[in-house]
This record gives structure tokens, C-alpha cells and sequence, in this order.
């Protein structure tokens, strides 16, 4: 059987981010289960590079959102990735001030900058489109190519000698502390590769893959839910070049305007709970278009229906304990599952694509 350094499961933004830092120290085998990179959550977001508005300050989110928002930019400027530092508005609409400036505070308690509320005429002169009595800018939150991004690092990664097996995927895996051994199905049958770092990054692959885990321990394997968002684009023009978004809502941010690299603009995600056992559905569910437009008439009042056509959709991974849901990213190691050697990056949804360099530099830390 052979044995490597550091196995790490899935190929998305997060497990490439990971393996391009810890290649430069050892041997690193990334497993992916589809042909490509990014089929997943890495290409179905909304590529916006989030500025850590939204999450309870000191909270993993909020930390390494910002943190991964300044790597980021830095990342993309170095490696001529296109990006746009575009700015975003968060708008209120009548009754809503209150929830716009607890917002602010929240972006500001978490350390974030680059933040200004802006009053109804300072909008009606800029957005004058716009139904919104005032709104937060953001000026570091930008858009991003994610497939540029998730191509840099990949180049990155096996630049510093990584392995990427696609077609590859970790079926089960026998933990013991500091020793894992892994049934892989690839293409020329199942084989067995063993590894003393095991980091699993798989999406939403990451809960069934511990179900089929021998030794580890069932307490720390969240239930997983999928909430999947749909997006509908806009024909014509864009009212604006800068990001749109309402306030947030229960699982999600609200559906937001935001405007690609070529200026096309597109609104999503919402939330729309689907079956967990079914295998990922990224149809757009076009029942939605009547919701799409009453939602985005609240800031947009003069947006025509007959503009907005389905477009694509991603599935958001959503975890529980007991009924509660996890709200923060969830990094398991070995004080949560006695497993030296294992780190488990769990409910990475959004702003993970944000957050990706600062989750690698993180479980560097942790792996030592
Ligand atoms: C609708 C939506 C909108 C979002 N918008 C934003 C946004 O605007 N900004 C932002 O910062 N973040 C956003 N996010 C979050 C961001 O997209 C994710 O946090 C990030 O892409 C997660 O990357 P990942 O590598 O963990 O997952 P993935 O990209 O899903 O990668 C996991 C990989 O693991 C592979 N895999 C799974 N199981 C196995 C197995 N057993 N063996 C081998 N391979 C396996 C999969 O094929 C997949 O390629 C959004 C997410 C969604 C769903």
C-alpha cells in the first residue's frame, strides 16, 4: 500500500488554497471525485469577495473572512486573477434603518473597514434607481473569476509538487490517531493509500464521507441539510456596477444584485431546501421567478419581470447539532475527534471562496 505525507479530500477552492500552502513542506496527494476542480460549491457562488459585514465578530467568519478578503486581493493582484474592488451597497428600505445601523456596528465591532451609511439623497443622486431610504457601502467587497482563481491555485499547488488525482474519490476511511488509511475509487478500480495528515475538504461530500469512516467518533458528525440557491440574470443593461443587497435574512444573504466581470448583472441566491439524500440538483427551479421579482421589486420597484431568466444554481451545506444550526465554520481537529493528524473544514459555505487563503493559512497552523 502506498503511504503519503497529507492526503487532502476535494478539489475546490478550499482543498487547492490548502494543498498550495502545505506543498512547500511535504508531499501532498489531493483525491478529486469529478474530472475538473470547482464543480461544486467553488463555481456555483455568487464570486463576490466579501468585506466581513455579516458575522458575529471574533467568530471564524468574520476572522477569516478578513482576513482572506486583504490575501485575496493581494493573491489576485500578484497573479493578474480579474477581480473588481466594485464596492457594495446593503440597502434599507422604510422601518429598516434600525437593523442597517446594527449592521454597520456589527462590521465594525468585527474589525472591518472601508464602511459609510449613506443617506437617502446621498442614493437618490448615486443609485437614483434604487428604492431605499439609506444604505451601508462597503468598499472592500469586490467580485472575483472564481474559475481563474480556482486555475491559479491549482498551478500553484502542483507547481510546489502536489498531486492532483481527479477522478479519484475517498470512499471510506479507517482513522487511527496519526494514521489514516483510505479506499479510493478511481477509474482502474479501488486501491488503498495511507497518509499521516488527513485534511477533508469535500463540500458537501465531507458529512457521508465520515458516515463511512471507521473510528471516528459519531458525537462530532453534524447532521447536513441542503439549502439550494437559484440565480436568474438580467437581460440588458445593469442599473448599477456596484453589488446590491438587501438586508440578510435566516440562512441566507437576502437576493442580492450583483454584477459579473463583463458588467452583466444577475440576482441570487435564494434559500430553497432540497433533499439531502438526492444527489446534488443544480437545476434552477424556475417556480421561483414570481418570488425572484416581489424580492427584488423591494429595492428595484421598476425592474420588468420579463427581464429576469433562470440562470444557474449552488447548494449551500447547512449543519445542525440537536436541531441548532452551526452558524460559524466548523474546523474540526484532534480536540474534537482525539484523531491527531485530522483536520475537518465543515459548513464552509459562504464566505469561503472570501475566506480560502485564510482557512489554508489556518490549518498550516494547525497541522504544524
Ligand atoms: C449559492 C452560494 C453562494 C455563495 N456565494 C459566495 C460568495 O459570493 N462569496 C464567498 O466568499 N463565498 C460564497 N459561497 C461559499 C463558497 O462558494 C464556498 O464556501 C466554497 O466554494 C467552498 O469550497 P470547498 O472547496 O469547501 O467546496 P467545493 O468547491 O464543493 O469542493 C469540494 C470538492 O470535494 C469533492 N468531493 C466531495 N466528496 C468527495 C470524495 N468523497 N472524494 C473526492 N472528492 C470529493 C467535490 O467534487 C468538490 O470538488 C457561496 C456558496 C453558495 C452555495
Amino acid at each position: 500500500m502506498q503511504t503519503v505525507d497529507t492526503v487532502i479530500i476535494g478539489a475546490g477552492v478550499v482543498g487547492l488554497a490548502v494543498a498550495r500552502r502545505l506543498a512547500a513542506s511535504r508531499q501532498v496527494v489531493v483525491l478529486e471525485q469529478e474530472r475538473h476542480s470547482g464543480e461544486h460549491l467553488s463555481s456555483r457562488n455568487s464570486e463576490v469577495i466579501h468585506a466581513g459585514l455579516y458575522y458575529p465578530p471574533g467568530s471564524l467568519k468574520a476572522r477569516l473572512c478578513l482576513e482572506g478578503n486583504e490575501r485575496l486581493y493581494r493573491y489576485c493582484l500578484t497573479n493578474r486573477i480579474p477581480h473588481s474592488r466594485c464596492g457594495k451597497l446593503v440597502v434599507a428600505g422604510a422601518g429598516q434603518e434600525d437593523a442597517l445601523e446594527a449592521l454597520y456596528h456589527n462590521a465594525r465591532d468585527s474589525g472591518a473597514d472601508g464602511l459609510e451609511l449613506l443617506p437617502r439623497a446621498t442614493l437618490a443622486n448615486e443609485e437614483p434607481w434604487l428604492n431605499a431610504t439609506a444604505a451601508l457601502l462597503s468598499k472592500h467587497s469586490g467580485i472575483i473569476d472564481s474559475h481563474a482563481l480556482l486555475q491559479q491555485l491549482a498551478m500553484d499547488a502542483e507547481n510546489r509538487g502536489t498531486l492532483l488525482a481527479f477522478r479519484h474519490r475517498g470512499q471510506h476511511v479507517h482513522c487511527t490517531p496519526g494514521d489514516f488509511e483510505l479506499t479510493v475509487e478511481s477509474d482502474d478500480g479501488p486501491f488503498k493509500l495511507r497518509c499521516r495528515q488527513l485534511i477533508l475538504a469535500a463540500g458537501l461530500g465531507n458529512v457521508p464521507l465520515l458516515h463511512q469512516s471507521l473510528g471516528f467518533p459519531a458525537h462530532a458528525i453534524p447532521e447536513q441539510r441542503h439549502a439550494r440557491g437559484n440565480y436568474f440574470s438580467l437581460h440588458g443593461r445593469s442599473p448599477t456596477q456596484r453589488l446590491i443587497y438587501p438586508l440578510p435574512e435566516e440562512h441566507g444573504l437576502g437576493v442580492h444584485l450583483t454584477v459579473d466581470l463583463a458588467g452583466q448583472a444577475r440576482f441570487g441566491p435564494d434559500v430553497e431546501w432540497i433533499n439531502v439524500d438526492d444527489p446534488p440538483d443544480y437545476r434552477v427551479n424556475e417556480n421561483r421567478h414570481t418570488a425572484f421579482v416581489e424580492s427584488i421589486r423591494r429595492y428595484w420597484p421598476r425592474l420588468e419581470a420579463k427581464r429576469l431568466s433562470p440562470s444557474y444554481a449552488g447548494i449551500r451545506p447547512k449543519l445542525f447539532f440537536n436541531e441548532q444550526p452551526v452558524r460559524d465554520f466548523l474546523i474540526q481537529t484532534e480536540q474534537d475527534h482525539s484523531l491527531p493528524g485530522l483536520i475537518n473544514l465543515l459548513g464552509i459555505e459562504s464566505p469561503g471562496l472570501t475566506a480560502a487563503l485564510a482557512l489554508a493559512a489556518q490549518v498550516e497552523a494547525l497541522q504544524g
